[in-house]
C-alpha cells in the first residue's frame, strides 16, 4: 500500500533551537539524497553521516547529519530520510523548499504517522498513542500513553474476540447439525459470556482511569471575595500568577492554571467571588463563577475561617453540597472563628501560607476528584472515544446474549448478539478504518509527525 507521492516536513517545533530536523518520506527519497545530500562515503541505512545539504542548484544550505531509513524499516514503512540541520528557522525553511523542488510536497498534519498506519507499522490505537505521548501534560500521562504504543490492547481485545468466535462456532455447529452435534450446555455458555464481559469491563475501567490520567479534571476555586482564592491558586502553583489584592472583588475574570496532583493534571479555575450584593462588573464575574462551577468536576470552596460564616459563605456551601467538593477554611493563622462548622463540613483548616495545609488540601482534592490513589498506569488501555464506543457496543450485545440464555430461549437466538459483539470488538483496533475515521484521528496531529 505504498503512496506514490513523497511528503516532507520540518519535524521540530517552530523557532530557533539547537537542531532542526527536516524529514522526507516516499519514493523520491533516493532522488532527494542524490541531489541534496553530499557525504564523504555513500549513505548507509540507519547510520548517521556528516553531510552537506545543498539546494536544487547545488548551493550549500547547511552542514549537519543525514540519517537514511530504507523501506520497510522506517517509521512510515517507506524510504525515509532525516536531515538534522542547525536550528535556524531560515535553514529549515530553505531545506523544505529544496525538498519541494526535488518533487516532495509539504506533509499535512500527522501524515507520516498515517503512512505508518497504512503500511501496517502500527494499528490505529498505537497511532493515537503517538499523539497522546506528545500531548501528555504529566509524566504519568506520558507513561500511560507509552503503554498504548506497544499494541498490547489489540492482543487483549483479539483474545476476547477469538473467545467470542469460538462460542459462535459451537453454536453454528449445533444449529446446522442438530442431529449430530449436542447443543452446548447453557450454563457453560452463560459463564463464558459473563467472563468475556467481565474482561471487557476491566478494560473499560482501565480506560477510564487512563482518561483521567491523560485529561485530568477541572476544579473551580470558589468562595466569597477576599477569602483567599487567588492566594490559594498562587500557593498551589508556587508563583504569583493570579493578582492578589486587599480589596474584595478584584478577581473579576477567571484564571486557569494546571498543576499535577499524584500524576493527574488538575486545571484550577480561580473565579470571582460569589457575593449576594454586588455591582454590575462583579455580577458578570459571579456569572462566570457559576459557569466555571457548572463546567468543573470538583469545587474547592475557600472560606475565610478567621471570620464568622457570612451569608455568601452559607449560600455557596449550600450550592455545592450535592457535588464533589473540598472545603478549605483559610486564614486559620488569624484564629479560627467557627471550629464547629469546620468540623461539621469536614473542612481542611489552615492557611495558604502553611505547606502542611496545602498538602492536606491536595490529598483531599485527589480523594474527592478520583477516589484517592491513582497508581502509575502502565497497562494498555482504551483511549479513543471510538474504542470506548465499540466496547460499550460489545458489552450491550453480550448482556443481551446473557439475558436470552437466562430466559431459557432457544440458543439460536444468541447467535445474532454474539455476532454483534464479535463485530464490535473488531472495531477497537481496526485496521481497515473508514476514511472519515482516519481523517479525524490524524488531523489532531502536528505537521511533521
Ligand atoms: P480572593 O478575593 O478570594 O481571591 O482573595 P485573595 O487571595 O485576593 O486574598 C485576600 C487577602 O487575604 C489578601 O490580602 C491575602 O494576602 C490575604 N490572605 C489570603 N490567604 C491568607 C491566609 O491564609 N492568611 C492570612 N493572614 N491572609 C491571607
Amino acid at each position: 500500500m505504498f503512496a506514490d507521492d513523497t511528503i516532507a516536513a520540518i519535524a521540530t517545533p517552530p523557532g530557533k533551537g539547537a537542531i532542526a530536523i527536516v524529514r522526507v518520506s516516499g519514493p523520491a527519497v533516493n532522488a532527494v539524497a542524490r541531489r541534496m545530500v553530499r557525504t564523504q562515503r555513500p549513505l548507509r541505512p540507519r547510520v548517521a553521516a556528516v553531510a552537506e545539504f545543498l539546494d536544487g542548484a547545488g548551493a550549500l544550505l547547511d552542514r549537519g547529519l543525514a540519517l537514511l531509513f530504507r523501506a520497510p524499516e522506517s517509521y512510515t514503512g517507506e524510504d525515509l530520510l532525516e536531515m538534522h540541520v542547525h536550528g535556524s528557522p531560515v535553514v529549515a525553511r530553505e531545506m523544505l523548499r529544496a525538498l519541494i523542488a526535488c518533487g516532495a510536497r509539504q506533509a499535512g498534519p500527522g501524515e507520516f504517522t498515517r503512512r505508518a498506519f497504512l503500511n501496517g507499522k502500527m494499528d490505529l490505537h498505537a497511532a493515537e498513542a503517538v499523539a497522546a505521548v506528545i500531548d501528555a501534560e504529566t509524566r504519568a500521562a506520558v507513561r500511560a500513553a507509552l503503554a498504548n504504543l506497544g499494541g498490547g490492547l489489540a492482543a487483549e481485545v483479539g483474545t476476547l474476540r477469538k473467545r467470542t468466535a469460538t462460542l459462535l462456532e459451537e453454536l453454528a455447529a449445533a444449529i446446522d447439525f442438530p442431529d449430530e452435534v449436542v447443543e452446548p450446555e447453557r450454563g457453560r455458555l452463560a459463564s463464558d459470556v459473563t467472563s468475556i464481559a467481565a474482561a471487557l469491563e476491566r478494560l473499560r475501567a482501565d480506560g477510564e482511569r487512563g482518561r483521567l490520567v491523560r485529561e485530568g479534571l477541572t476544579a473551580a476555586i470558589v468562595g466569597p471575595p477576599n477569602a483567599g482564592k487567588s492566594s490559594l491558586l498562587n500557593a498551589l502553583l508556587g508563583d504569583d500568577r493570579a493578582i492578589v489584592s486587599e480589596t474584595p472583588g478584584t478577581t473579576r475574570d477567571t484564571i486557569e492554571e494546571t498543576i499535577a496532583i499524584g500524576g493527574v493534571p488538575v486545571r484550577l479555575v480561580d473565579t470571582a467571588g460569589i457575593r449576594a450584593h454586588a455591582d454590575r462588573l462583579e455580577l458578570a464575574g459571579i456569572e462566570r463563577t457559576r459557569r466555571a462551577l457548572a463546567a468543573a468536576r470538583l469545587a474547592i470552596v475557600v472560606i475565610d475561617g478567621s471570620l464568622p460564616l457570612g451569608a455568601d459563605a452559607h449560600a455557596l456551601l449550600a450550592e455545592t453540597r450535592e457535588r464533589p467538593r473540598v472545603v478549605f477554611f483559610n486564614k486559620a493563622d488569624l484564629g479560627l472563628a467557627e471550629a464547629e462548622s469546620a468540623a461539621e463540613l469536614d473542612a481542611i483548616v489552615g492557611s495558604v501560607r502553611d505547606a502542611d495545609a496545602l498538602e492536606r488540601l491536595r490529598i483531599a482534592v485527589a480523594r474527592a476528584g478520583w477516589g484517592g490513589e491513582l497508581p502509575d498506569f502502565e497497562r494498555p488501555h482504551l483511549a479513543a472515544v471510538r474504542e470506548f464506543a465499540a466496547v460499550e457496543d460489545a458489552l450491550a450485545a453480550l448482556a443481551a446474549a446473557k439475558a436470552t440464555l437466562t430466559a431459557g430461549e432457544p440458543i439460536d437466538f444468541i447467535a445474532g448478539d454474539l455476532n454483534r459483539a464479535f463485530a464490535a470488538l473488531g472495531k477497537v483496533s481496526e485496521r481497515d478504518a473508514a476514511e472519515e475515521v482516519l481523517t479525524g484521528v490524524f488531523s489532531r496531529f502536528c505537521i511533521g509527525k
